[in-house]
């Protein structure tokens, strides 16, 4: 694959290019991500944002094969078409009907693969930067949308004794859980002090602390939380969530959705260029990018 002698160089004829479509995409972390990554690497590649409407997901992965894109990043509101756009789909990905990374087959040339990162992202942090297996343990997911979904399947797949899914709409809690299989199961939000009280992990996967007046989810008493082992917020922005404070201050190890973020990245540029992602350097990129000190 192409290397830079000394990055950042202007890009040229051959410069492979790789990037994330999605709406809005100008706020997106993923270029710095990938770029930082790629500059660490020497690798003469570049990343971009496209900013793509709903309704032309799949015209865009399809694009990737006219423009000869080394991958693809997909985020909202793309993954579903993206998931039918491909020409075969990871175990993971079929599971979720969803994809948020395409790829190059190794073989047979000239298919596309699509997968999803942002499950497996999320064990990587737990394990990798937070030192906590999720295996055995009983675990509570917080709303059951889509980000919900990949981490409920992926804790399945980490060999979590149990995994709880509690939304407000209990249909939706019922498809999340189903997901995983027999290691899951759906609650609603009355059921919710049994489950918090009852578990070693709990993830919140609803946007619920991202906005300046947000308190707990589901309103939830912030005593239940003193026996779990381990809280997990998937909001990054901001830094600290009420959710996250109020474990903290009972003791109970907590992280934010960063590092999921940044390992769902290294996932997807280990992928594409068949090298170790510089996690040290994508994590300063993104606290730069987020103007928090590194
Ligand atoms: P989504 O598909 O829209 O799902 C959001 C879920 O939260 C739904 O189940 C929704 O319920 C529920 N919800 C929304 N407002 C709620 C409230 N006030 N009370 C209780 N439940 C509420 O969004 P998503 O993509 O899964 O993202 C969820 C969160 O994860 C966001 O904060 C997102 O930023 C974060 N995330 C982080 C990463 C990362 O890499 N760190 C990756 C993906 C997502 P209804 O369906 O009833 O509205």
């Amino acid at each position: 694959m192409p290397e830079r002698a000394v990055w950042p160089t202007i890009p040229t004829g051959a410069t492979r290019v790789a990037g994330v479509i999605g709406d809005p995409i100008r706020h997106s972390l993923s270029p710095a991500l990938h770029n930082a990554a790629y500059a660490a690497l020497g690798l003469d590649w570049v990343y971009v944002a496209f900013p793509v409407p709903a309704g032309s997901g799949a015209e865009a992965v399809g694009a990737m094969r006219t423009l000869d894109l080394a991958g693809l990043s997909v985020t909202m509101p793309h993954k579903q078409a993206a998931a039918s756009a491909v020409d075969r789909l990871s175990p993971t990905a079929a599971r979720l009907g969803v994809v948020n990374t395409v790829s190059w087959a190794a073989s047979p040339e000239g298919e596309l693969v699509g997968d999803s990162t942002d499950g497996p992202g999320f064990i990587d942090s737990l394990r990798g930067d937070e030192g906590f297996d999720p295996a055995g343990c009983r675990a509570v997911v917080l709303g059951a949308g889509g980000a919900a979904r990949s981490v409920t399947l992926a804790l399945a797949e980490a060999r979590a004794a149990s995994v709880v899914v509690i939304g407000r709409n209990p249909a939706a809690a019922e498809a999340c859980a189903e997901v995983a299989g027999p290691f899951a199961s759906a609650a609603i939000p009355d059921d919710l002090s049994a489950a918090i009280t009852a578990a070693d992990l709990v993830v919140n996967a609803t946007p619920v602390g991202m906005g300046p007046g947000d308190g707990l989810p589901f309103g939830m008493d912030p005593d239940w939380l003193a026996s779990c082992r381990f809280v997990a917020d998937l909001i990054y922005s901001p830094a600290r969530t009420p959710l996250l404070i109020e474990a903290r201050a009972r003791h109970v190890a907590a992280a934010n959705g960063l590092g999921m973020l940044i390992h769902q990245a290294a996932r997807q540029i280990e992928m594409w260029t068949g090298r170790l992602a510089p996690l040290d350097t994508m994590s300063a990129a993104a606290l730069a990018a987020l103007g928090r000190p590194t």
